[in-house]
């Protein structure tokens, strides 16, 4: 191991590289991890000097907090590599305030900028050789941040972790995705921490779906907790309804995940010249429109699989099938959203950032 002092970043140079044994035309998401991670502790009260080093298991107290009260946040980003081997950050500003605004809801301490975007960069530039090119293939980046304090006190937690790790991906197929609407559970409630992406979020909806698992169905749409009348998302995307020629999705609320690839589709759609409407959606004007066929299509929208058609919906144990259909709005605006990500098209918003 070499260790070298870059930009106040200190860097702990992996001696031997895994790479070799990775299958890049065989990953399957978020199981495989590049040589190194990025760390930044947060102690008396300040984030303290931060460092990239070999990725590896580390030792925690067993009373830390995050064990026991869930104080842990996380972002899901993504960078592409162009033809010139140059790497691409998508929107990544918009990813740094929502985890700071997660950080908030949770009583944890905010990451400076400095911290999170030049860790990121100089974690991306050393690893860059698992950075893959080609339409399909990125870089899964996962910051996250936990409590590391001792004491199974029920406070915040006075020590944090903020870690950043990299996972390479390929396009990521969801398969057939067939839904059940949600009519008892809930994963948010006005007041609660829907729009953080707060860890326990997603352990919570774990139960719910493996009930749906087992139905047939791959997720859930969540409906709104105090009616179960409004549909707001789907599993862990935001979701998008075609009713005619309009494309239909739910103002973002305490209840629902501000998406990136959901508010960046919004503005890529509008440009296309399609209608958008953001406004409540119901589940039986849902039904009404699958009834009589002015439902064309239903896609969740999200980091991981960019879009992802569902198939079909089931609500009050009725199952409504969609018809696949010429044209559709998801793989026109997955196709436009991925070649600019990609590179492949120009960016007209501004969204990627060199890294
Ligand atoms: N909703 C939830 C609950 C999510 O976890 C995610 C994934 N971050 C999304 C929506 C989509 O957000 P984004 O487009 O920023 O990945």
């Amino acid at each position: 191991m070499s260790t070298t002092q870059t930009n106040k970043i200190e860097i702990i140079k992996a001696s031997t590289s895994k790479i070799k044994d990775v299958d890049f035309d065989n990953l399957h998401f978020g199981d495989v991890f590049t040589d190194h991670l990025f760390e930044c502790d947060f102690k008396n009260g300040e984030w303290q000097k931060p460092i990239i080093k070999p990725y590896a298991p580390f030792l925690m107290d067993p009373s830390s907090k995050v064990f026991h009260y869930g104080q842990a946040i996380f972002e899901g980003m993504k960078a592409y590599k162009d033809d010139n081997n140059d790497i691409w950050l998508f929107r990544p500003d918009e990813n740094f305030k929502r985890f700071n605004n997660s950080a908030t809801r949770m009583a944890m301490p905010e990451v400076p900028e400095e911290i999170f975007m030049e860790g990121l960069k100089q974690l991306l530039q050393l690893d860059e050789a698992w950075v893959q090119k080609g339409n399909g293939s990125s870089m899964y980046i996962r910051p996250f941040m936990i409590a590391t304090g001792a004491g199974v006190m029920a406070n915040p937690s006075d020590e944090y972790k903020f870690m950043i790790l990299l996972s390479p991906a390929k396009a990521y197929y969801s398969g057939e995705v067939k839904v059940l609407i949600a009519e008892h559970f809930s994963r948010a409630a006005n007041g609660g921490i829907g729009a953080a992406k707060a860890a326990g979020n997603y352990a919570a909806q774990f139960y719910p779906t493996n009930l749906a698992n087992k139905e047939g169905f791959q997720q859930v749409i969540w409906t709104d907790d105090a009616t179960h009348t409004k549909l707001e998302e789907a599993g862990t995307m935001n979701v998008f309804f075609r009713i005619n020629n309009t494309l239909l999705t739910a103002p973002t609320s305490e209840r629902i995940l501000d998406g990136i690839t959901r508010k960046s589709l919004i503005e890529m759609a509008k440009s296309e010249g399609i209608n958008v409407d953001v406004r409540p959606v119901l589940v039986s004007e849902l039904v009404e429109a699958a009834k009589n066929g002015s439902l064309k299509e239903i896609f969740g929208a999200g980091t991981a699989a960019v879009v992802s058609v569902i198939k079909g919906f089931s609500y009050q144990d009725v199952y409504y099938e969609m018809t696949p259909i010429e044209n559709s709005y998801a793989s026109q605006l997955k196709e436009k959203l991925t070649n600019l990500q990609n590179k492949i098209s120009e960016d007209a918003f501004g969204w990627t950032v060199k890294v």
